[in-house]
């Protein structure tokens, strides 16, 4: 809470049941309030011809945005990600129903899938969550090429900020710090008491040690439950989501969209908020956040437009991600050292979890600690 920035204005608004995430909540109504100033804005401009916006990409490839960024006329690049990022790190897909983590939690007889991700079944039954949560905890994933793509950026003093719907942590792993990163849909990082009047602040640590212990995390002052620091259906984005925005995308000069179908809102409504002139490039499977008349937010020309007549400056490249930021490296001249990045990284983390083995697993609590050691070294170097 201590970066909260805008604290509500009006309460009127529907609130979600839980107190503590009225700010939060309010903040999303006041951008969401924007959208429609946006709305009006585009609609003016694409209905009466004003406003054509400047042609800034020489072809809509990815040849094209390369030339751009070559050309050094990009110092603010904005990177979103969804799950597609991390799944040739191993990590399923969370949140489509089907294909992803859903088809395999039977085992936790859970009324429906979407429940272990809900506030509310949450804190009535949260055992499914922590066992899933010890199968999935970060630290027993690597960061894929794309993940060491966008260090290489902020290395190269190219990228603005990560907004991320990921919460693997492994863009932290990678290299992004805490103020590269907008963790959209929370972390694992920070743990916190669900109670409203406490809200006392867990770290990592501890929240491992517990989980690793067969252990259901309750806070130390007054005994709920304390929840890793991650969005549940049911609970509002982190503020501080809101307020980056408004400070990041007025002064994004290239956007970077990868590995998400642009389905979850408000995290795909993102997209409308780069000036005119930005470049848009997509790197994905399939091609996402077209102008569409079904869906809502897309139908007032924030929507991505990759092949009319009009298009101008968005660019898909279809491909998975890691073979997409791949070819761009090679395109700019990166691609050995994105090799050779990927490779020290990995090694690292090899000898990392070597050592974490090294007890045999006999003393589970043991096992925990060494697992809890190393994977703290990317979250250290961030203080
Ligand atoms: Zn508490």
């Amino acid at each position: 809470m201590s970066d909260a920035p805008e604290l509500p204005k009006k309460e009127e608004e529907e609130v979600s049941s839980e107190p503590e995430e009225q700010s939060e909540d309010s903040s999303e109504e006041e951008f969401v309030g924007d959208t429609d100033m946006d709305f009006l804005r585009s609609l003016f401009s694409n209905t009466l011809g004003l406003g054509l916006a400047e042609k800034v990409l020489d072809d809509l490839t990815l040849e094209g945005v390369a030339r751009y960024i070559n050309a050094g006329k990009c110092k603010n690049v904005i990177c979103m990600v969804g799950a597609g990022i991390s799944t040739s790190a191993g990590i399923p897909d969370f949140r489509s129903p089907g294909t992803g983590l859903y088809a395999n939690l039977q085992k936790y007889n859970l009324p429906y899938p979407e429940a272990i991700f809900q506030i509310d079944y949450f804190k009535k039954h949260p055992e499914p969550f922590f066992t899933l949560a010890r199968e999935l905890y970060p630290g027993q994933f690597k960061p894929t090429i794309c993940h060491y793509f966008m260090k290489m950026m902020k290395d190269k003093g190219l990228l603005k900020r990560c907004y991320t719907q990921n919460i693997d942590t492994l863009e932290r792993v990678a290299g992004l710090e805490g103020n590269d990163l907008i963790e959209a849909h929370g972390t694992f990082h920070t743990s916190h008491c669900v109670s409203s009047c406490c809200r006392k602040e867990y770290t990592l640590d501890w929240m491992k040690e517990k989980i690793f212990s067969d252990e259901i995390p309750k806070c130390e002052k007054c005994s709920s439950l304390v929840k890793p620091d991650i969005v549940f259906f049911g609970e509002g984005l982190p503020a501080r989501v809101f307020s980056s925005v408004k400070k990041d995308f007025p002064c994004c000069d290239l956007l970077i969209i990868m590995g998400t179908s642009l389905q979850v809102q408000p995290f795909a409504s993102l997209i409308s908020r780069v000036s005119k002139t930005c470049p848009r490039l997509l790197i994905n499977m399939e091609k996402a956040g077209e102008a569409s008349p079904t869906l809502g937010f897309l139908g007032f020309g924030g929507g991505m437009d990759f092949d009319s007549e009009k298009a101008y400056r968005d660019v898909a490249h279809i491909s998975s991600c890691d073979d997409g930021c791949l070819a761009l490296a090679d395109l700019l001249g990166w691609k050995a050292e994105l090799e050779e990045l990927v490779k020290k990284e990995h090694a690292r983390i090899d000898i990392q979890d070597e050592k974490k083995n090294e007890p045999s697993g006999e003393s589970k609590g043991a096992a925990a600690k060494a697992s809890s050691a190393s994977a703290d070294a990317p979250a250290k170097a961030e203080e």
